[in-house]
């Protein structure tokens, strides 16, 4: 094909063979199982592929089907999602997998407008399950898509608009190919590599870069365009790690908000100074014997900061308000989420 007759509309047939001798080797691209599409497409909203891999292939092991999903305790599957984040996004994966046993006898839907009723199932998730387990001409349009098309169409509009992702999608549909499950994965692959986010693109190694327009005009570095980030709310917390006997102390969170329902050490908010810490925690009935360590740490979720100062304390006696466990059982029976993870002793350090 001459390059100068190459448009937008010959999009597969640069793309495809590319996919097909560049893809990536992931665990999820062994087979086109739904539920293997769907797992491994939630895990990787707001997750790097590398972070995800192992989180997926533990996932597999341990809930192989839609019905092991659907019957699994909460505490089981909040463990498996220990320190991937997002947190709400395993609660849906269990609330969507009782729907499919119940509504759809445990099979897994194969019509859009069924998958995107399922609960945490948005556009793009059901775009991509569509197209690559069922072979249907549905754009699952991400970051990364957006950022290629920006670039290949030379966009400046902001792609975190609705109007931006709407064109895009109706554009893409227009001009899906039969393989349309292996086009998705190569606009992502594409995308994620050559068209990178986090370095100028490759256009040197892309096999658009005959009709790419931004790669013609020279544009490619200053898109995508995005609006401006709102500024995260920050927010300050003082955490006790309480150890009495070998044990340490967590709590449970609320069952709405942020980290819902997940295990803590217990907290509060501000920043507390040794003394004020002491005498906050002997209001809770809790006496202090000793603080053995302070350390500060920072954690990031998307709209908000939490600048930490954790307390190390030893204290007198187990109360029966707070759940009691070693560390060894902290670490492989309750799932902490990351931003309290951070504090957890090291075992060689831990009080003896
Ligand atoms: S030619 Fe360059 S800018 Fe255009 S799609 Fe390829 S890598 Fe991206």
């Amino acid at each position: 094909m001459e390059k100068e007759k190459l448009e937008l509309n010959d999009l597969a047939d640069a793309i495809l063979p590319w996919y097909y001798t560049h893809q990536r080797e992931l665990p999820w691209r062994q087979d086109r199982d739904a539920y293997h599409i769907w797992v491994s497409e939630i895990m990787l909203q707001q997750t790097r592929v590398e972070a995800v891999k192992g989180y997926y292939n533990r996932f597999m092991e341990a809930l192989p089907t839609v019905a092991d999903l659907a019957n699994a305790s909460d505490a089981r599957l909040s463990k498996l999602w220990e320190g991937l984040g997002y947190y709400s996004r395993v609660r849906n994966l269990h609330k969507a997998a009782q729907v499919i046993m119940e509504k759809h006898q445990g099979v897994f839907p194969k019509e859009y407008e069924e998958i995107i009723a399922l609960p945490g199932i948005g556009p793009y998730t059901a775009g991509a399950v569509c197209s690559i387990a069922f072979n249907q001409k549905t754009p699952a349009v991400d970051g990364n898509v957006l950022r290629l098309w920006s670039r290949l169409t030379n966009d400046f509009r902001a792609v975190d608009q609705p109007a931006f992702r709407k064109d895009a999608t109706a554009a893409l549909k227009a001009i899906y190919p039969q393989n349309a499950g292996d086009f998705t994965q190569a606009l992502m692959e594409l995308g994620a590599t050559v068209c990178g986010p986090d370095k100028a693109p490759d256009c040197g190694r892309c096999p658009c870069a005959s009709f790419c327009k931004a790669h013609q005009l020279g544009t490619a570095q200053e898109l995508p365009v995005r609006l401006p980030k709102k500024q995260r709310r920050i927010e300050y917390k003082t955490v006790f790690v309480l150890h009495a006997k070998d044990l340490y102390a967590i709590s449970k969170r609320p069952a709405k908000g942020l980290l819902a329902g997940m295990w803590q050490f217990p907290n509060t908010d501000g920043f507390l100074s040794p003394t004020e810490a002491v005498d906050y925690l002997q209001k809770q009935n809790i006496r202090v014997e000793n603080i053995t360590k302070e350390v500060e740490r920072t954690h990031i979720f998307t709209h908000i900061q939490w600048n930490m100062r954790c307390y190390y304390l030893d204290v007198g006696g187990v109360l029966p308000n707070l759940h009691w466990r070693t560390l060894e059982q902290i670490r492989s029976e309750e799932a902490l989420p990351t931003a309290f993870r951070i504090f957890l002793p090291d075992e060689k350090q831990a009080p003896a």
